[in-house]
């Protein structure tokens, strides 16, 4: 039943696409947005807008950026001899907050699920493989303790040791099925520190 008018509807329809927010929170959302000042509501448009259409993946290590390499591939004083995979940019935050790894990042964008139906070709390993040349000493793996993360992990240690790079997994001081994400800076800490040879 559309009580409040086809605009209204549809900016809950909308809303309530989005993970993790059910009808109840789409409505609570929408009526914020609807009350808040022209332009807020104005800058949060824009902001999806601009986020969606000049956001593109940086050509080193496919983290997301506005264009160009991004800020972390920009700094010159990182280590170019250790990448650390990860699956997402949120898990390359998470590390970057603990201030620990000094290293370069690689972002797989996903892990191999073939129950979703992803397969190794839908994610950045060609690029990775593309950056295994010259002083590259280390690749930490650091997907995340779930069962994609660790089949992810093993594909990924079939293809980088034939290359002769040394390959390391983050120790599991994160909980098994868990997110880096949402791991604590000393968990994130120690499970690097701790990283065993695959
Ligand atoms: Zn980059």
């Amino acid at each position: 039943m559309n009580y409040y008018g086809d605009s209204v509807t549809r900016l809950i329809e909308e809303l309530s696409r989005l993970p993790g927010i059910g009808g109840k929170s789409a409505q609570r959302l929408a009526f914020h947005i609807i009350n808040m000042p022209k332009e807020n509501a104005e800058a949060l448009a824009s902001a999806i807008t601009s986020a969606k259409t000049s956001i593109g993946f940086c050509p080193v290590c496919c983290n997301l950026t506005d264009g160009g390499v991004c800020n972390i591939c920009g700094e010159p004083s990182r280590d170019n001899g250790q990448i650390m995979v990860v699956e997402d940019p949120r898990d390359m935050a998470a590390y970057e907050k603990t201030k620990e790894f000094k290293g370069r990042y690689h972002i797989l964008h996903g892990t191999i699920s073939p129950i979703n139906g992803i397969g190794p070709e839908k994610l950045k390993i060609k690029e990775l493989l593309s950056r295994i040349k010259g002083d590259v000493r280390e690749i930490i793996i650091a997907t995340n303790p779930t069962v994609e993360g660790e089949a992810t992990a093993m594909y990924l240690s079939g293809l980088l040791k034939p290359l002769g790079v040394k390959v390391t997994r983050i120790a599991s001081g994160i909980p098994i099925g868990g997110d880096l994400e949402y791991a604590d800076d000393v968990t994130l800490s120690k499970a690097l520190e701790y990283r065993t040879e695959m």
